[in-house]
């Protein structure tokens, strides 16, 4: 199984370095020729404006696309969700890959908070706390019917899956923790099967 992590801006350094601890091959993406060489991807947190902008350029932006609608398993992380969702209700002109559907707002944490730290519970991945970082992160405030909620905080999810696309507004990569790198693994071979 090959992982790649897209490979813009941003965090791509820290999900490679957790791959790497579970011994999976896992590469950095940056163009369509890697792109096919992968079994899943991470879009890392970073700025969506600038992941957004080097997607485009490259021409990746609308192959990625038309692989997640044919099943690819994505996995987005706080830019990353934003890049997935189907609407940015605070930045409503900026352009997303709209395959997850749930609506955004960046940095909807506000500003005293914009970064923070808590124990989440995550059913899926076992019952020993997730704990989970918080950087200007985008607060979900719809889910669509499709959308199932694997964790929320303070009522509101913060952890979604969307069939091949799954999604959080906190950065799993920057805790000690490899459970969800680990539960993303499962989908991909789950996929694979398929
Ligand atoms: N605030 C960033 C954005 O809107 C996301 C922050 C992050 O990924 N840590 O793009």
């Amino acid at each position: 199984m090959r992982i790649g992590v897209l490979g813009m801006q941003g965090d791509i350094e820290e999900h490679l370095a957790v791959f790497k601890r579970l011994n999976v091959d896992a590469f950095r993406v940056k163009s369509l020729k890697a792109l096919n060489t992968v079994d899943g991807l991470v879009i890392p947190g970073g700025e969506s404006t600038t992941i957004l902008r080097l997607l485009k350029l490259t021409g990746l932006f609308g192959k990625l696309k038309d692989m997640i609608q044919k099943g690819f398993p994505v996995f987005g992380t706080c830019a990353g969700m934003i890049l997935l969702s189907k609407e940015i209700t605070s930045h409503s002109e900026q352009d997303a890959l709209n395959v997850l559907d749930i609506s955004v707002n960046r940095n909807g944490y506000g500003r005293q908070v914009e970064s923070f730290e808590v124990d989440l519970s995550i059913p899926l991945i076992g019952e020993k706390p997730f704990k989970s970082i918080f950087i200007r992160a985008p607060l979900i405030v719809r889910t669509g019917k499709g959308v199932k909620i694997l964790a929320r905080y303070d009522g509101t999810p913060v952890m979604v899956r969307e069939g091949n696309v799954m999604a959080s507004s906190f950065h799993p990569e920057l805790s000690n923790d490899l459970r969800i790198h680990e539960l993303f693994l499962r989908m991909v071979k789950d996929a694979s099967r398929h």
